[in-house]
């Protein structure tokens, strides 16, 4: 019997919002215990909420950028629990009427297919406290509750962890890319809750599913699918019943835990928020929303590939930041050779940019030098080697490539006279690597290059001491 895991995922983003979703106290992560708060996020009585446009139009965006419908009448709701990190005993939510529905992600297979997952719905919410264990006990720290919350839901559409890990990744890109959250999925802003099932292959009917809480990266996601499949399979196979239940992935086990199963489930007796109106959203301000939310980075990589002709991995290389993507295409348009910017960029660039830890922003260069800089070697003035330098000095100093050529006398020397008297010299010096050549070990003309190129600096044109050692050897 061949089994296959049936998958859905419920994804939480923090909205990138200065202030809470219904007070003005910041959003800002950290900060001492209790200090971002007010009596409206500490759930004091009396204390009325006010809903913030800018977590409306935020919820909006993810939901075009992902595809979905907008409902322009939506409501907020009370789902009702009581655990200390909700001050008010109840989560204000959105229920029945979500802000949007039925989108999907086209997310790329390892074969090359694309298959599209659909999205179910999105609700704003807000986000509850933190509880803090310490010695003196739980205490709690209420600066995270009421920041804003998009929950994005999946259909069962995923077939196995791989394709839940390449949805989450997809979804992800999009969030960032539109500026709908910074994602930093170590400071929680980004974290999934996914459900499993299993069921015979060619199988319709769904299985028992257990939902797994609160993962914040794509390996853990990706680890405990994979550990609840086989345990699922196995169960199926032992002829258990499986139960409906809420698991945890613990990390150093590597396995996942009961945390509660569905007889303790809660019942959370949702009903309309008293206090809030209904959402009214007008066609304008949907049309406005879909504006804003730029070139998504799968559509560039699809665009650089056919508008710049560079390979697939060049082009997702370069877009796995907006900036970066915008700096290859200018530096390929400036230059007229895209695939030297592509190699420079994945390259030389990013190795020095890795070393020291900066952001394309911080770069003390523009497209402009490295498209001289491309030029430079385009057009013979300087070696590959010697504009790997002139690449180090820019980063350094933010000079034009052309000055510092000039400054530091780099030009490459294409002059055949002068060239052939530095390889007759270094034949002298090297009159085993004569021998070893006569005995048809021809890769030493590679160790006599290099010591032409040593002897000139680097500076001699490297065609032409090729053809030269070529021809000098032959003559001995
Ligand atoms: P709840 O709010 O109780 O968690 P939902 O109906 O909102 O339940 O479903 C939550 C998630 O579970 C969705 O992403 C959905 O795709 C997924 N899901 C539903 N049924 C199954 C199933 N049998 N196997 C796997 N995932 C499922
Ligand atoms: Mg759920
Ligand atoms: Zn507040």
């Amino acid at each position: 019997m061949e089994f296959e895991a049936v998958i859905g995922l419920e994804v939480h983003t923090e909205l990138a919002t200065k202030t809470k979703i219904y007070c003005g106290c910041t959003t800002e992560f950290g900060g001492k215990p209790n200090t971002h708060v007010c009596p409206i996020c500490m759930g004091l009585p009396g204390s009325l909420p006010q809903l913030n446009k800018k977590v409306v139009e935020y919820g909006m965006k993810a939901g075009l950028a992902l595809n979905c419908s907008i409902n322009q009448v939506s409501r907020m709701d009370r789902k009702n629990y009581f655990y200390p990190d909700c001050p008010k005993n109840y989560q204000i939510t959105q229920d029945e009427k979500p802000l949007c529905h039925d989108g999907y992600i086209d997310i790329e297979l390892e074969n090359g297919e694309t298959k599209r997952i659909g999205i179910e719905r999105i609700h704003i919410e807000e986000d509850a406290g933190k509880l803090l264990h310490t010695k003196f006990g739980t205490l709690v720290d209420y600066n995270r509750a009421g920041v804003p919350l998009a929950e994005i839901v999946s259909k069962p559409d995923l077939r196995s962890p791989r394709e839940a890990v390449l949805y989450f990744e997809r979804l992800k890109s999009i969030l960032q890319a539109s500026k709908i959250s910074d994602c930093k999925m170590e400071q929680g802003s980004l974290r999934c809750d996914a459900n499993i099932s299993v069921r015979e292959k060619g199988s319709e009917k769904f299985g028992i599913r257990t939902e797994i809480k609160n993962m914040n990266s794509f390996k853990a996601l990706e680890k405990a699918l994979k550990y609840e499949f086989k345990r699922q399979v196995e169960a199926v196979k032992n002829g258990k019943k499986l139960t409906v239940e809420t698991r945890r992935w613990d990390e150093t086990k590597g396995i996942t835990e009961v945390m509660r199963s569905k007889e303790e489930a809660n019942d959370y007796r949702y009903f309309p928020e008293g206090d809030l109106v209904a959402i009214n959203i007008p066609d304008e301000w949907i049309e406005e929303i879909k504006n804003d939310i730029p070139e998504l980075p799968h559509e560039k990589v699809e665009r650089f590939i056919k508008e710049y002709e560079i390979p697939k991995y060049d082009a997702e290389v370069v877009v796995l930041s907006m900036d970066m993507g915008n700096f290859f295409e200018e530096t390929a348009k400036k230059s007229g050779d895209p695939k030297a910017a592509s190699n420079w960029i994945m390259g030389d660039i990013s190795k020095l940019m890795n070393e020291d830890v900066i952001r394309v922003e911080e770069l003390k260069f523009t497209p402009m030098h490295l498209a001289k800089l491309i030029k430079l070697i385009n057009e013979k003035t300087i070696s590959k080697a010697i504009g790997k330098k002139v690449l180090e000095e820019m980063y350094k100093t933010g000079e034009m490539p052309d000055k510092i050529v000039k400054d530091k006398g780099l030009v490459q020397n294409s002059d055949e006279g002068a060239i052939l008297e530095v390889v007759k010299k270094v034949l002298q010096d090297n009159t085993s690597s004569i021998e070893d050549y006569k005995n048809g070990k021809t890769k030493v003309i590679g160790f006599l290059v290099g010591q032409v190129m040593k002897a000139t600096k680097g500076k001699a044109n490297p065609q032409i001491v090729n053809k030269l050692l070529n021809e000098e050897i032959k003559k001995l």
